[in-house]
C-alpha cells in the first residue's frame, strides 16, 4: 500500500467524530516524516526539504488555490472556517470545510483531507512530484495572469470596437460579462503596466505575454481568462482567430459550477457558452475546441449524467464527427450523451444571434439524438 493510501486512512482514523480535532496537526500526515517521497531531486537525496515544502505551502494559501479553480463557499463558520462543495466527489449538500488559517481541508462525504500539496494530487489526479511541479508553475503564472486579466477589463469599455464586437456575438449582460470576466486586448499597452508593476521582461515573455520582440502578443483581442491560460479571440479578420498562452488549456470552463448538474451541455467555442448562459443555460460548459483533454474527458465522467453535446454543425462535417465520435467514447463510460442537431451551417452562438431563443433550443435539447 502506498503512501496516499496510507495517508487516506490516518485521516478518516481521524474520522467524522472528532472534528476539533480534524486541523489540530498543521502538518498533513502525507507530509509526515514516515513518508519517502517517491523521486529524487538534486544531487540524489531521496526528498525535498521540509522547510521548501513549508515554504511552497505558505506562498500557496489552499483557498487562494482553491478559488483559483472557482471553488466557492456555500457557508462560513465560525473562526473563519468555511463550508462548500467538494470538488474531489460527486457532492450535492456541502461537506467540504476549509480551514483557511491552517490552509487545510477535510471533506465529511469523501473522508479525504490534507493540505494545498495533498489537495493537488486529489483534484488533478497525480503523484506528489507532479502536484509539486504544479504548485510551482501556478505559484509563479498565478498572479501575472491575474494582473494582466484585470487589466484587459479595465480596457473593454474603453474601446468601442471590443464592445461593439461582443454585440455582434451576441453578447449583451453586463451579468455575463461579469460572469465570464471578460476583457479586451487593444495591444500595445500591457506590457508596459506590468513592467510598473515590477514584472520584469523575461517573466512576460516566458509566460508568452509578450513576444520575442517585445510586443504585446495579444493584440485586439476580447480576452477569457481561463484556469491557467488566457484565450484571446481576434476581432479582426486578418489575424488567427484563436490564440492561447503556451501550456496546458485547462479543465472544462467553469467546471466547478456546473458539475453538480446532473444533465450537461457541453459547447465547443465559448461565445456558444456565452449566449446559452445568458439565455439561462447555467448547466452549459465548454471544452475550446471539438476535442477534449484527458482531464476534460475525466472531468465529464466523474459522476451517472447526461451530456447534451451542441457542437458546430459546419459544411465539412469536423463538428458534428468529432460528436459522434465523443459520444461513443461516453457511452461506454456510461454516461448517457445525446447530440443537438442545430440547423445546417449553425453553432450554438450563431442559433442565438440569429433569433433563436432559450425555447426554441430547450426544444432541440428535447429533440437530442443517442
Ligand atoms: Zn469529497
Amino acid at each position: 500500500m502506498g503512501p496516499t493510501a496510507t495517508a487516506q486512512r490516518v485521516v478518516l482514523a481521524e474520522g467524522r467524530s472528532s472534528r476539533r480535532a480534524l486541523f489540530a496537526d498543521t502538518h498533513h500526515p502525507c507530509l509526515g516524516s514516515g513518508r519517502t517521497l517517491p523521486y529524487s531531486a538534486d544531487r540524489g537525496k531521496k526528498s525535498v526539504s521540509r522547510q521548501a515544502l513549508n515554504e511552497l505551502k505558505q506562498q500557496i494559501p489552499l483557498l487562494d488555490y482553491l478559488h483559483a479553480q472557482d471553488w466557492r463557499p456555500a457557508r462560513h463558520l465560525s473562526r473563519g472556517r468555511l463550508m462548500g462543495l467538494c470538488p474531489l466527489h460527486s457532492d450535492h449538500k456541502p461537506s467540504f470545510l476549509v480551514d483557511p488559517s491552517k490552509s487545510l481541508f477535510y471533506c465529511y462525504g469523501c473522508g479525504r483531507g490534507g493540505d494545498v500539496i495533498r489537495f493537488v494530487e486529489l483534484y488533478r489526479q497525480v503523484k506528489f512530484p507532479q502536484a509539486l511541479t504544479l504548485l510551482h508553475q501556478f505559484r509563479a503564472l498565478a498572479p501575472l495572469l491575474h494582473e494582466s486579466a484585470s487589466f484587459y477589463r479595465m480596457q473593454l469599455h474603453r474601446h468601442g470596437e471590443a464592445v461593439a464586437y461582443l454585440h455582434q456575438r451576441g453578447v449583451r449582460s453586463p451579468e455575463l460579462i461579469e460572469h465570464m470576466r471578460i476583457g479586451y486586448a487593444p495591444g500595445g499597452c500591457l506590457r508596459g503596466w506590468l513592467a510598473q508593476l515590477g514584472y520584469p521582461l523575461p517573466v512576460l515573455r516566458q509566460a508568452g505575454l509578450v513576444t520575442a520582440e517585445g510586443y504585446d502578443a495579444y493584440r485586439h483581442r476580447i480576452i477569457f481568462p481561463l484556469d491557467g491560460n488566457l484565450y484571446g479571440r481576434s476581432i479582426s479578420v486578418s489575424a488567427p482567430p484563436h490564440r492561447f498562452l503556451p501550456g496546458a488549456k485547462g479543465g472544462l470552463y467553469s467546471w466547478e459550477q456546473v458539475r453538480r448538474y446532473p444533465d450537461v451541455i457541453l459547447v465547443e467555442g465559448l461565445f456558444d457558452y456565452a449566449v446559452l448562459w445568458q439565455s439561462g443555460f447555467h448547466n452549459v460548459t465548454c471544452s475550446l475546441g471539438s476535442h477534449l483533454n484527458a482531464p476534460q474527458f475525466q472531468q465529464l465522467c466523474g459522476r451517472t449524467r447526461t451530456v447534451y453535446l451542441a457542437f458546430d454543425v459546419d459544411t465539412n462535417g469536423s463538428g458534428q464527427h468529432a460528436a459522434q465520435c465523443l459520444s461513443r467514447q461516453l457511452k461506454a463510460r456510461g454516461i448517457t450523451a445525446r447530440r443537438v442537431c442545430l440547423p445546417d451551417g449553425h453553432d450554438p452562438n450563431s442559433f442565438f444571434v440569429q433569433g433563436g431563443d432559450a425555447r426554441q433550443f430547450q426544444c432541440l435539447l428535447e429533440a437530442a439524438q443517442p
